[in-house]
Order: C-alpha cells, then structure tokens, then sequence
C-alpha cells in the first residue's frame, strides 16, 4: 500500500467514440480488408475494445499502388511551402483532439494518461510542426531536396502515437507517400490519425494505414513498389527485415532495441538522480527502448541510492491507466507479460536477489510491480537482454572506467545516462559511451529537434531533427 492515500481522478472514457470495427485506411478512405480480422483488448482491463481488419497481401498491394500515384500525381510534385500547410494543419488537428487522442492511447496501450497527456500527444504534435517547418526549407538539409518515393513503414507498440509521428512527419514533409502498419496490440489512435489525415483534407493516398500484425509487416516490406522502408521494432525483426531487403534498392532504416546504462557517480545530486533513475526505467512501465535498464552505482553511494530508490518506488502508484494520480500503468499485453515474468524468474534462478515496489496489483488486466534486481552480474541475463518492463538491474562500480567498460559491455547502443556534478566528468564518459544518445542529469528527454537513434545492435539511421530528413531524401545516408 502506498504511503498516500489519493481519492480516485479518472478521465473520462466518453471523449472518445471506439467503434465496433475498423477497416483499412487505403487512398484516403476507410475499405474492408479482403483478409481476416483480429481484436484489440484494453490491457487494463482485458475487455475487447474493437476487431480490426488484418491486412493481406492483396490489401498491401492496393496501399502501395495508392501510395505510388499519390507521390506521381500529387504530392511529390507539391511545392514544399504547399505541403507545408498540410502538416501544420495536421499539428493543430493533433493539438485541439489531443484529450480524444490521450486517452485512446491510454485504454489501447494501458500507459497512464498523465504520460499520454502530457508527454506522448504534445511531442507527436511537436513533430508535426517541427517537419512543417522543413518542407519549405529543404535545400537547407544538406541531403537535397529529391524525396525518394512510397515509405513502408512498421512500428511499434509502446509508443503508437508518437512512433507513428516519427515516421509520417518527415516522410510527408520531405514529399514522400506513406504506407504505415500499427502493432498489433495498439492500433487505435493510428486509425484516428487516419479520421484526421481526413479531416485536413489530406489527398488521398498519400497516408495509407494498413492495420494487421507480422505478416501485414512482411508484405508492406517485401513488395517491390516499396521504395523505403523505415522499422522500429525488436532487433530480432529488424535483422530478419535487413536480411528481406538486401540486394534490392530499397533503404533501410531500423530503430531497435536497448539496454541502456544509468550511471550514478558518487558526486550526483541523489534526490534528482533517483528521481530519474525511477523515470529512466518506470516511465511508460519500462516499454522504453532506451530506458535506464541498468543502474550502474558506484560503490560507496549504492547502499544510500539503493535506500532511497526503494523509498521512492513504494511511493508509485500501479493502476487504472486513467486515473490522473497513476504512474504506472498496465503491461500492455498478455505475451509481453509473460516474456517479463520470465526473465525476471531466470534472474532469480541466476543468483540475482529480487525486490518488488510494494502495491495491490488489479484483479484483472496485464500488471507488474516496479522490481529491482541487486547483486547482479554483467553475465546474468537480465543484465544482458532487453525485458522492456517495469524491472532494473542494479550493478556497481569503483571508477569511471569500470563503469564505461560495463555501460559498453552489450550488444545495444541506443542511449545512456551520466549522474555527476562535474561537468568534465560528463564530457569525459559520455565521449567513451557507445550510446546514440547520452543524457547527463536527466533521461528519457525527447525533443523533435534532436536525432535519436542507435549503434551496433541498436539499429541505423537517426529519427528527428535535420538528421531525420536524411532517410527520406535521396541525398541522404540511409
Ligand atoms: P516487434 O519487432 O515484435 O514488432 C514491431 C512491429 O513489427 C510490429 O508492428 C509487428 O507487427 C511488426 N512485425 C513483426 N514481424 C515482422 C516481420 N517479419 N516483418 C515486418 N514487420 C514485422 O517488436 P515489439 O515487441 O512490438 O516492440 C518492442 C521492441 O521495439 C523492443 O525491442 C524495443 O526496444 C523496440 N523499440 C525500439 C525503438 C527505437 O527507436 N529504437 C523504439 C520503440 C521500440
């Protein structure tokens, strides 16, 4: 039981319309798939929240013909100050919906709705406007101004939303069509995208979302009139989608998986370190593909920060994804749980001593306590793979390059945080990490201004910023 006690502050489920069922969204109108359909379930609650089309191949085929002649015909000859308008007309429909787009993320995802409210929706509008910005000015980018053609694109979901935005923005504003397939578990607030797509009067064929689960994926990258295809998803997929691809035209960029470290030097300031310890790795129950998965402690503090990080993670509030006072909210499904479940039980098989956040979990539902694993080893399993879950492993260290050699010491190389109060102490390690972005005194800031993206296993290409137009103009790198 937490040590405050709050009354109840739940958004209201009524701002938004879920409908029974959904089509596909091909040349800017909602079809029928010719292929079977599945569910999607509220991971909060496990009530079924709409059956949605699967894709076939034949569905594919029709997004991408529209795809191609939109970017023929219509939008790869607009000027960009023309497109422009389009995407800042899309960024203001995101603003003034953005209560009906947060809490359908939250009941489809099961993320709080203070994270959906406040950080999800304004960073996905944020983008938008961001892009808007550079379809006027793109002989400023540095890779030209030749987009390349019809973008395939498949994401993921632990942040549908704004996954989706990191795709479309720059693809469109660059003068791309798009043909973009939701997860699975999440793909609600892509198909309002697509009401709002219509809403701004966007030509059709220019976004087409194609709903459906790994074999949608396999055949919106595998068709020939994909001209690029932009992944963000496991590294396991994203090696076979390189392996798909190789030896055709295509390019390719593959935003993947993490196991980033949080380094906590003796020297941090601890109240602003735990504080983002507990967000690197609670915010958004831990489906973070750079989220602070291990906390490397140096010694002579970890007994204090380990004190202190229990203290603070007794304080979260598990529950109700919409409820206002939630921090964490629901696993968002049923096979992600139970790849969670697992890995955590292996690192106790493995010698790891478990701790869980003291919480009543709901009856039903996907839910998992915030837990700590300490005497971990840089050889157990939770160390080395990626639980993307609400669960830490906790290592310690005795100099700075002991906790550089362990940081590096993974296959990934998406992010990493430093925790010090010398600012030559930063520069100095952070200039050492293998990590695509490294934070110091604070984690998890995402700015549409800023490339994002990894090294070795972590994937290619960087999304956001004047980097994120890279990928999508032929003068670009991938
Ligand atoms: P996943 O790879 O199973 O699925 C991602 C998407 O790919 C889904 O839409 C899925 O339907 C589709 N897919 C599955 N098989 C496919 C295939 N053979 N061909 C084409 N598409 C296919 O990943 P997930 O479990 O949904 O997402 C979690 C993973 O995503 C984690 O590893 C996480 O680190 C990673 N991720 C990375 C970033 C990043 O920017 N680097 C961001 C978010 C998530």
């Amino acid at each position: 039981m937490s040590i405050f006690e709050y009354a109840p502050a739940p958004e209201s489920r009524a701002v938004v319309d879920i409908k029974e069922s959904y089509g596909l969204f091909v040349n800017g109108e909602f079809t029928p798939g010719g292929g079977a359909s599945f569910k999607t379930v509220n991971p909060a609650t496990e009530e079924v929240l709409a059956e949605v089309a699967e894709a076939d191949a034949a569905d594919v085929d029709r997004a991408v013909k529209a795809a191609r002649k939109a970017y023929d015909k219509v939008w790869g000859p607009m000027p960009g100050r023309e497109r422009a308008k389009y995407l800042y007309r899309i960024a203001r429909i995101i603003q003034e919906r953005s209560r009906e787009l947060a809490v359908l993320e939250s009941i489809d995802n099961g993320k709080p709705i203070k994270e959906s409210r406040d950080v999800d929706v304004p960073t996905v509008a944020a983008h938008f406007f961001y892009y808007a910005g550079w379809a006027d000015k793109l002989e400023h980018s540095g890779y030209g101004t030749t987009p390349i053609g019809v973008a395939g694109q498949v994401i993921p979901w632990n942040f549908p939303l704004l996954m989706l935005a990191w795709k479309v923005a720059p693809a469109l504003a660059c003068g791309n069509t798009v043909v973009l397939k939701p997860a699975e578990t999440t793909p609600l607030t892509a198909l309002l995208f697509a009401e709002i797509c219509q809403q701004a009067d966007l030509p059709p064929g220019v976004v087409n979302i194609l709903t459906g689960a790994g074999e949608t994926g396999r055949a919106i990258v595998e068709h020939p009139g994909v001209d690029k295809v932009a992944f963000t998803g496991s590294t396991e997929v994203g090696k076979a989608i390189a392996r798909a691809v190789a030896g055709t035209d295509k390019r390719v960029t593959l935003e993947l998986g993490g196991k980033a470290a949080n380094i906590v030097f003796d020297d941090a300031p601890m109240d602003q370190a735990v504080e983002g310890i507990v967000n690197g790795i609670f915010f958004n129950q831990g489906h973070v593909c750079c989220a602070g998965s291990r906390l490397l402690v140096q010694e002579s503090v970890a007994e204090e920060v380990l004190e202190r990080l229990k203290r603070r993670m007794g304080t979260l509030r598990v529950g109700d994804p919409l409820d206002k006072n939630t921090d964490v909210g629901a696993i968002n499904s049923a096979g992600q749980l139970a790849r969670i479940r697992e890995l955590s039980d292996i690192g106790e098989a493995e010698g790891a001593e478990r701790w869980s956040a003291p919480c009543e979990l709901p009856t039903s539902g996907y839910w998992f306590a915030p837990t700590l694993f300490t005497g971990v080893s840089q050889a157990h399993r939770i160390a080395r793979e990626e639980i993307f879950g609400p669960v830490l492993s906790v290592l310690t260290f005795r100099t700075p390059s002991e906790a550089v050699e362990k940081a590096n010491n993974t296959p990934y190389g998406l992010s990493a945080g430093i925790w010090t109060e010398k600012g030559s102490r930063i520069l100095e390690v952070a200039g050492q990490l293998r990590a695509g972005v490294v934070w110091a005194n604070t984690f998890n800031k995402f700015d549409p201004t800023s490339p994002f993206g990894g090294y070795k296993e972590s994937g290619y290409g960087r999304e956001g910023g004047r980097h994120g137009l890279a990928a999508y103009l032929k003068g670009g790198q991938a």
